[in-house]
């Protein structure tokens, strides 16, 4: 490794982008955020964290301001939509996968991850219009006019990336034409009434929904659901478009009464398309490279987009500190050769919507993973989805 300190950018500051500058500032890279947004605005939405995304959280300190604020879920509960059947039910006691299982609102994860990064290198305002290789140096444009260098580029730029067009060409992202719904609100508007100390997944014929607490004193909830839409029907800027609250209701119209209760007492809520991709076929090109959703985008079936993301954070600073922290393009190739597998398959059975329906499946190579100590081979997870 030569003297002088690698220095490589981050095009986005979601929660990709931000894990991985923490935990590149683990093993002394430095980085620079730029982020197309103004500003950080609060995303009324949940977020559940389980045990192998929060083993990553915990070593670069985000654990602690979490585990003060968000709620604890006694178990993964399935039930079915009608009588309220228990399919499967999974506790998470804390000892299970040697971590905890946390529900919290998304901005909490957001400015715990915001703390854990360093002061000053996130730069607002700076949409990535374009990249250029040369020189042993990455060039980023910026739509303000601007420009900046880094020695790699790490796109963590989300569903609709502009650094993976560049790397793989233009697609669209895949649409089967369904949506959700998604409300986070005050538990005063249940008057009383409780949802249970589990998160639960209620599973219909062809629509769910999921249903939790997301903070630790039980003062607020969340649901998220999935159902079909007509495919046309697509949100380019997918958090802040609103739905229906009626049309809501009624489309979960027979759900059993408890189901009933909380969208009944929802105010309000968003309404937006669910978006996936196929695997992609390469995550590099030289010393640009993709993480999270921008380069394995998944239905929100099995809580693991952002869980992925944060373990890409971790096995990427793994590779760049193994292969001495400026042989980028070999890092990113040994990043990809472990990743690809594991959330190849993810992918697949958040698509299938199979996850925890029932029978007793193994959950320990999901939710069991360390990505700071996993051995970094190249081998297919040993799960196969039924
Ligand atoms: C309804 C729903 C529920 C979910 N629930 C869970 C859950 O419980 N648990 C879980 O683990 N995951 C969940 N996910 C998935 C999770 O939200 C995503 O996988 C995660 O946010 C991906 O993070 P990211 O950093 O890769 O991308 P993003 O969060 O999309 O961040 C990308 C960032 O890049 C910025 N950006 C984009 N283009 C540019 C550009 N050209 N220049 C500069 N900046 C740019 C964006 O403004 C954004 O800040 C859910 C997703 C949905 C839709």
């Amino acid at each position: 490794m030569s003297d002088k300190k690698p220095s490589i950018a981050i095009v986005g500051a979601g929660i990709g982008g931000m894990c991985v500058a923490a935990t590149l500032q683990q093993i002394g890279v430095h980085t620079e955020i730029y982020e197309q947004a103004v500003r950080f605005a609060r995303v009324g939405a949940g977020i559940q964290m389980m045990p192998n995304s929060m083993k990553v959280l915990r070593r670069i300190g985000v654990e602690e301001p979490l585990r003060r604020k968000a709620f604890q879920p006694y178990s993964h509960l399935n039930r079915a939509w009608d009588t309220g059947e228990v399919l499967r039910e999974l506790p998470m006691p804390e000892s299970l996968f040697g971590a905890p299982y946390l529900c919290m609102h998304r901005a909490e994860l957001h400015e715990a991850l915001a703390a854990a990064v360093p002061e000053g290198i996130i730069h607002f305002n700076k949409r990535l219009v374009g990249l250029d290789e040369s020189a042993g140096q990455v060039t980023l444009a910026f739509a303000d006019g601007t420009s900046a260098h880094a020695d790699a580029v790490i796109g963590a730029d989300g569903v609709h990336s502009v650094v993976r067009q560049i790397l793989i060409g233009p697609d669209e992202p895949i649409h089967k034409g369904r949506i959700a719904y998604r409300a986070i609100f005050s538990s005063e508007y249940l008057k009383g009434k409780e949802i249970g100390a589990s998160r639960t997944k209620w599973w219909g014929l062809d629509r769910h929904i999921v249903i939790y607490y997301t903070a630790a004193d039980r003062s607020e909830l969340y649901f998220v659901t999935s159902l079909p839409e007509r495919a046309e029907w697509l949100t380019r800027e997918s958090w802040s478009s609103k739905g229906d609250v009626r049309e809501l209701r009624e489309a979960y119209q027979g759900f059993h009464p408890d189901v009933r209760d909380v969208l009944e007492a929802c105010p309000d809520c968003h309404k937006w398309a669910i978006l996936e991709r196929e695997p992609l076929p390469r995550w590099s090109d030289g010393r640009v490279v993709l993480l999270g959703d921008a380069c394995h985008p998944m239905t929100p079936y099995m809580a693991q987009g952002a869980a992925t993301a944060i373990e890409d954070a971790a096995v990427l600073a793994r590779c760049l500190r193994e292969t001495g922290g400026d042989n980028f393009p070999g890092a990113f190739k040994r990043y990809e050769a472990h990743r690809k597998p594991r959330t190849s398959l993810i992918q697949a059975i958040s698509s299938a919507n199979t996850w925890m329906k029932g029978g007793n499946d193994d959950t320990s190579w999901l939710y069991g993973y360390d990505a700071w100590n996993v051995p970094l081979t190249e081998k297919e997870p040993a799960y196969k989805p039924a």
